[in-house]
């Protein structure tokens, strides 16, 4: 069954093959001519495809079986027909009745979504195969962690494992419809699996033998219910313009797919489990985006910096393989270098690459639905290119079935090469796991390790339980240990540092190794690299988004150090020690203080507005102080959110306010609820409670106020302030979002009637009110712009960033006003921020346009003139005068106002309603963490986080994204301070009353309290 040939060999023989494929291509796919076809599904085939070239030998035909059912029998029409999208359910119903006709398919449940819908997966191959699959993975298991062919002198057991390479069958998995609107997968996936399991073509019933098919028809199962209710919306609306799909997942649209770093969407951890469960060799996701078929397996650079080299040899050989196969069936438009770089590990195919395994995707050419269409290209899409010499047709009357029928037959081709060269990857497969294991004393390093500190235990674990979700090892240290640090720089001798007992370690002598490193690593992308266009981003460097101290040990010494392995991480935080009536739990930048204050209902809780001592203890401000709840419930609670605290015998004397548990909204756009689904995600996960309601609900309450203390608008995404007010266009008919029996599965999370309208100047006057009554408004990234643009944050103005260059990196951070409530916990810290584009505001003591910087002079020091910089310039026939000192002012300051500026200015803002900034960029130098940074001037030390002031509110502008995608813990408890502390982020005024002075920013006619 095997080849027992060296792996340079294999090599050879598969780049033969492909030209051998070219020629012999007819043969090496041809058909059983003794298998009768099914006639009418075969008709209807050829019907719906647009154009023969659109069709190859594998699909052109479907073999008749007398016991298995065709996906006719579900979809009521062949796989890829027109006008027709079946929902997950009946996709899996079909599967199961695969798995009921044949032995050659059985059907596992690898976990539900958000939602409570199911996913699956389903293998396919021979009967003898499933049947001993049990045996098989046990097999595949030891491959993967080859420490379980450990030697005595510390080698492998090489011989042991080819032994277990010749008895093994590979495992190749297939996912698709992870993009909702990307919707011809599950069709495609269901006449695949019908034919691997019925077709006696010879090349089928090798696949069949030799390895083992396993497939996730659909792992966006919320989305894809959403997207098959919106295209029966359409079709039953012949003429009218249909909804855009305004939720996909319970969280997210796109971004399911960059989940694969911080595994926080249940999709992304079933497929993990399904495909280390059964310790796939592949991981091959199907997308829909680009005409006709773009196997961007081979991509582009740069290539990711972690993964073993073997991969990419792998990418290129499956990669142009595939290509030379689609082109000996001559169908046009199929090629495999392209503008993807494969630099990022947040895709979900990337789950392969992190974990010893082989990444792959396809891009096919999808309509969102299942109309054909008339299809007209652009020229970066029809030219022809020294990697596409037969592009795609500049227009072209395009199927779902056409889709289909590429989708199959590229999977049918490689699933055939990969059946071909089963040996040969599963001989890499066992390379790279044990590279994986030995890399401590390859490239290094030999381990992470988080030093204990009670300080950090919060985030800390946070950080461990991703790693735990990408079936990492963790272990910790049973005493202290001294190691050694490599140099900072060249020529630098290392440093000596002794870690606690109680240390975490991440020890990367171990198979999933390579996923640690990558994420606790730091990145560098070139500012001169030759790919120009980043496809994600550059930099997320997990130790320093999660804010720990992580060190990068080089030293294999560490390696026999004390330490036992951590499967459990829940009892390492949620401690009360002491003996007292008032608890005190210190801030140190915990995420979970803000749940607490909700879990504990009837708790008396206050928050120290100032740090204090007590009992031996240092607490910083924004500690909090606790009575009046019971200690069962208390630990209970702080155990449960990784909190430890002290019992006090006393209240200590610290100024303190009483902490509030504010109502909170959040508000979203109808146009995009992709960036703020991230919010949602942190507040859901970590039981903070909210009110869910959209722009067009601020439009229609005129008393927000007296709903809500906090208003959160999260980022939309690119919106400029013009979307947000005019929402889209209502040129054409409503676009409703509604739960009916035509869409049972729209509505649920919100709901309207017309998702076009924005929040309109009515809503931006509900908007004003609410801040000026006192209310706090966060805002970040674009829905900051906005708020800046419709003067909700006076005196804060967007920084030019002229030619400053960001592309998602890790950036650093300097705390202006650490004492400031939105500070509190950081002692001070330089804070690690996620940022998309390097956006960064100017602050100004003025209202005004041009960067809020009315009152421009051209010189920074002094005038063109006689003497040196040091001196004053001395006007001829005139008496020396001696000019104002400019005052010094630095990039994140506003500019200090003199006399003869203020005197009669009505655009000065009274000194209780100046912005305040809270956080500011480091300078140029130190700025750079993770990621790309070019030309950093423009943007450095400017002000990133801003407090502005309206009336007797606030409203708070983040310029960096705190809430990211589940991977910027770190910043989470920016927000969080501020909902904590919302009625106390008032500029101290030490004469005059602040609501009188508010009544200046109040819209007309509205009077407010005075609290
Ligand atoms: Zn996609």
């Amino acid at each position: 069954m095997s080849l027992p040939s060296p792996l340079y060999t294999v090599a050879a023989l598969a780049l033969l093959c492909a030209g051998a494929t070219a020629q012999s291509a007819k043969a090496a796919f041809a058909r059983d001519p003794k298998q009768p076809i099914d006639p009418f599904y075969t008709d209807k085939i050829r019907r719906y495809t647009t154009d023969p070239s659109f069709l190859s030998p594998l699909v052109a035909t479907l073999p008749a079986s007398k016991t298995v059912p065709t996906p006719e029998k579900v979809l009521g029409d062949v796989a890829g027909a027109p006008d027709m999208l079946p929902y997950a359910e009946d996709v899996h119903r079909y599967f199961r009745m695969l798995a009921e006709s044949t032995p050659r398919v059985r059907v596992f449940p690898i976990g539900h979504s958000e939602e409570g819908r199911e996913m699956i997966a389903v293998a396919i191959a021979d009967e003898s195969l499933l049947k001993e699959a049990e045996e098989n993975k046990q097999r595949l298991a030891q491959l993967a962690d080859p420490r379980s062919l450990r030697t005595s002198d510390g080698g492998m057991d090489d011989a042991k494992a080819q032994a277990l390479i010749d008895s093994t069958y590979p495992v190749y998995y297939i996912t698709g419809s992870i993009h909702s609107t990307e919707t011809g997968a599950p069709t495609a996936l269901m006449e695949l699996a019908y034919r691997l399991a019925v077709d006696d073509s010879p090349y089928i019933k090798y696949i069949r033998s030799h390895m083992i098919v396993l497939i996730t028809p659909v792992v966006e199962v919320d989305g894809r219910d959403r997207m098959v209710d919106i295209y029966k919306w359409h079709k039953a609306h012949p003429g009218e313009q249909w909804p855009k799909l305004a939720y996909w997942g319970h969280y997210v649209a796109h971004d399911n797919n960059r989940d694969a770093m911080a595994m926080t969407l249940n999709l992304s951890n079933n497929v993990l489990g399904a495909y280390l469960d059964w310790h796939a060799q592949v991981l091959h996701d199907l997308h829909e985006s680009v005409p006709y078929l773009y196997d961007n397996t081979v991509g582009d650079g740069p290539y990711n910096a972690w993964i073993d080299p073997t991969l990419v040899d792998e990418w290129q050989e499956l990669g142009w393989n595939n290509v030379a196969q689609m082109q000996s069936f001559g169908m046009p438009g199929v090629f495999t270098h392209g503008d993807f770089d494969t630099w990022s590990p947040g895709y979900l195919m990337f789950l392969a690459a992190m974990h010893n395994g082989i990444s792959r995707l396809y891009e096919t050419f999808g309509n969102g639905g299942a109309d054909t269409e008339k299809r007209i290209l652009q020229p970066e899409e029809y030219s022809r290119t020294w990697y596409r010499q037969n592009p795609p047709l500049p227009v072209v009357m395009w199927s779902q079935r056409d889709n289909n029928n590429y989708e199959e037959t590229a999977l049918l081709s490689t699933l055939s090469y990969f059946a071909q060269n089963s040996h040969h990857f599963l001989e890499n497969f066992y390379a790279k796991s044990k590279r994986s294991v030995q890399k401590p004393n390859n490239e290094g390093p030999a381990a992470y390790v988080l030093p204990w500190d009670s300080a950090e235990t919060n985030r800390q674990l946070q950080l461990l339980e991703v790693l735990q979700r990408q079936h990492v090892e963790l272990s910790r240290l049973t005493e202290a240990v001294s190691t050694t640090l490599p140099p900072a720089k060249a020529g630098q001798k290392p440093t000596a540092v002794k870690l606690p007992a109680g240390s975490f370690v991440v020890r990367l002598d171990q198979p999933y190794s390579r996923v640690a490193d990558a994420l606790l690593d730091r990145q560098y992308w070139a500012p001169d690299d030759p790919q120009k266009h980043p496809y994600d981003d550059t930099g997320w460097s997990f130790s320093e988004l999660f804010h720990v101290k992580s060190l990068r040990i080089a030293d294999t010494g560490i390696l026999s150090a004390k330490m036992s392995r951590m499967e459990d991480i829940s009892g390492l935080a949620g401690h009360l020690s002491g003996s007292g009536t008032v608890v005190a739990i210190a801030n140190t930048g915990q995420i979970s203080l803000l749940p607490l204050l909700y879990k504990l209902k009837d708790a008396q809780v206050t928050i120290a507005e100032k740090p204090f001592d007590a009992e031996g203890k240092h607490y910083g401000a924004g500690s909090l102080l606790i009575t009046g709840v019971s200690e069962p419930e208390l630990t209970a609670d702080m155990k449960a959110l990784a909190l430890d605290g002290t019992r006090l015998a006393a209240t200590p004397t610290v100024a303190a306010h009483t902490a509030p548990r504010p109502r909170i909204a959040f508000m979203h756009s109808w146009q995009s609820t992709q960036t703020e689904g991230w919010w949602r995600y942190a507040f859901d996960h970590a039981g903070i409670p909210y009110q869910y309601i959209s722009t067009q609900t601020a439009a229609a309450q005129p008393d927000l106020r007296s709903k809500y203390d906090v208003i959160i608008f999260a980022p939309i995404g690119h919106a400029t302030p013009e979307d947000v007010l005019n929402g889209t266009p209502l040129y054409g008919n409503a676009l409703p979002w509604q739960k009916t029996t035509l869409t049972p599965n729209l509505g649920g999370l919100d709901t309207t009637a017309d998702t076009r309208p924005g929040l309109g100047y009515e809503g931006l006057q509900h908007l004003r009110k609410f801040v000026s009554q006192g209310g706090l408004l966060i805002t970040c990234e674009d829905t900051a712009e906005f708020a800046i643009e419709t003067g909700l944050a006076p005196g804060v103005a967007v920084a030019p960033r002229k030619d400053a260059r960001v592309v998602g990196s890790v950036l650093n951070t300097v705390f202006v006003a650490p004492d400031h409530a939105v500070a509190w916990g950081f002692a001070g810290a330089q804070l690690p921020v996620m940022s998309a584009d390097g956006l960064a505001f100017n602050i100004s003591n003025t209202l005004g346009r041009a960067g809020n910087r009315i009152l421009m002079d051209p010189y920074a020091q002094r005038p063109t003139g006689r003497g040196s910089l040091d001196d004053s310039d001395v006007v001829q026939g005139q008496k020396p005068s001696v000019p104002e000192v400019l005052p010094k002012q630095q990039p994140w300051e506003a500019r200090a106002l003199d006399e003869d500026q203020t005197r009669n200015n009505p655009l000065v803002i009274p000194a209780l309603f100046r912005p305040e900034v809270i956080l500011r960029f480091s300078d140029a130098k130190t700025m750079l963490l993770s990621g790309l940074l070019d030309k950093a001037e423009p943007i450095a030390e400017r002000a990133i986080v801003v407090d502005a002031h309206l009336g007797a509110g606030n409203v708070l502008l983040f310029a960096n994204n705190p809430i990211y995608r589940g991977e910027t813990v770190g910043s989470y408890p920016l927000v969080f301070n501020a909902i904590m502390n919302f009625q106390y982020l008032q500029r101290e005024s030490p004469a005059g009353n602040p609501v009188a002075a508010a009544n200046r920013w109040l819209p007309n006619g509205s009077a407010m309290d005075a609290k």
